[in-house]
């Protein structure tokens, strides 16, 4: 199985256990409680002598399906599904930082996780230290002995920018710091995130895997790189459970508490939706490159940024980190918030939505909606323009997509 490509081992990726009825899809344990022969099986499965689901927000066979298939692929130590990509970099911080201690990060970030940064941890006591990471050389200077995490997104959500994962982790290594990369653009297929030197992967599910926009998701990877002895609040764990310390926490403590458990019938339609995750990463990343260089040679359009455009700044290390698979995400300007409207109005089939990675191609304005909580100053810090519109690019077909574009601009 082990030198299976992507998309076979995904398709074939046994179950844990076999199925009683011989099903090709894990079913959907849809239940609640699993029951014990004896009293003494129950306490063996609580003392977790001997493994077996008891209650599904802990675990559940249909999410721990969807769990194993991500795990082969990713060649993971551990992987956790949970209620949403909010979620999952929530678990994560609240596992390995405690009040006092910081995190590094950028600015430019999808904007509820600046928010969960800015406000939600940093009233229990996180502190979130931002710098332009595009520079991995800024990393070292902010890491001290409170440092639990640097956290970063591959391909940041809207700026398209893109770090050198390999040198932000060469820095954060030489500190005992693991690296947190929020994969959510460039989920894995797109992006081996382990081959880089990410410790943890963080993502938002909701999009790229659940294909289609089904459901909403996020996944815990641990790639089993970090030595968790040197995180505070794990070392003890770290000599009982070595690198599933974080997993083990997460799954006995954290993640338990918090009860963001992601539901069956979520792990099932995002199973399914792994399935062709390939096939439309690849769809994605070709239409877009297409679109992206569409638009860079209108006339209305003031700029339009895609990393795996040549004319990005970005390019270079998009290439090395993901190939040419950039993913669906694209963004252009316009001369005003005002003419950003009247195209966005004047598309026939082109959605107006708040969504990434849905097969069908959708078209927000960041500044006036997941923005809008923040004040222009902040804004222009996290360098959301007003005249900047988003593209999430779907499966369509490219000539479709390109016609109803220039039918909208013929309109303004
Ligand atoms: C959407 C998104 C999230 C949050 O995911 P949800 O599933 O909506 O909670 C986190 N990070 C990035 C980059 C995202 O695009």
């Amino acid at each position: 199985m082990n030198k299976l490509k992507f998309i076979t081992k995904i398709l074939h990726n046994p179950f844990l256990k076999e199925d009683p009825h011989g099903s090709l899809q894990m079913p959907i344990y849809d239940n609640v409680a699993f029951e014990f022969k004896t009293s003494e099986d129950i306490e063996l499965a609580f003392q977790r002598k001997k493994p077996a689901h008891m209650y599904s927000r802990i675990s559940n066979p249909t999410v721990e399906a969807f769990e194993q298939r991500i795990r082969a692929v990713t060649d993971a130590a551990g992987v956790i599904a949970v209620s949403s990509g909010m979620a999952a970099i929530t678990n994560v911080l609240l596992a390995i930082a405690k009040q006092g201690d910081n995190i590094i990060s950028t600015k430019h970030l999808f904007g509820n996780t600046y928010s969960l940064f800015t406000k939600t941890l940093k009233e229990w006591g996180l502190e979130v230290r931002f710098t332009d990471l595009t520079r991995p050389e800024n990393v070292q200077p902010l890491i001290d002995g409170k440092t639990r995490g640097v956290f970063f997104e591959t391909i940041t959500n809207p700026q398209l920018e893109v770090v050198d994962v390999a040198a932000i982790a060469k820095i954060a290594k030489a500190k005992n710091v693991p690296v947190i990369a929020d994969t959510t653009l460039t989920p894995p297929y797109a992006f081996n995130s382990k081959a880089f030197g990410a410790d943890i992967e963080v993502l938002s599910s909701t999009k790229y895997i659940s294909g289609g926009a089904t459901s909403v998701g996020g996944v815990i990877i641990d790639n089993g790189t970090f030595d968790w002895s040197k995180n505070p609040k794990l070392k003890e764990e770290a000599k009982q459970f070595g690198p599933f310390a974080l997993i083990n926490r997460l799954r006995r403590e954290v993640f338990r508490n918090l009860g963001s458990c992601m539901s069956p019938h979520t792990a099932f339609l995002q199973s399914v939706g792994l399935e062709t995750l390939p096939l439309r990463v690849d769809a994605t990343s070709a239409n877009s490159l297409k679109i992206g260089a569409f638009l860079e040679g209108h006339n209305k359009v003031k700029a339009a940024h895609y990393p795996g455009l040549k004319s990005s700044p970005f390019f270079k290390i998009t290439t090395k980190q993901f190939g040419e698979r950039a993913g669906g995400l694209l963004t252009f300007d316009l001369s005003s918030k005002k003419e950003c409207f009247k195209f966005m109005d004047a598309l026939k089939l082109i959605r107006r939505a708040t969504n990434l990675n849905d097969n069908r191609t959708l078209i927000l304005h960041p500044a006036s909606t997941i923005f809008c909580e923040f004040d222009e100053a902040t804004r222009k810090e996290l360098n959301v323009r007003e005249t900047m519109i988003r593209l999430s690019v779907g499966i369509e077909d490219t000539d479709d997509l390109i016609a109803d574009i220039e039918g909208a601009f013929n309109q303004i």
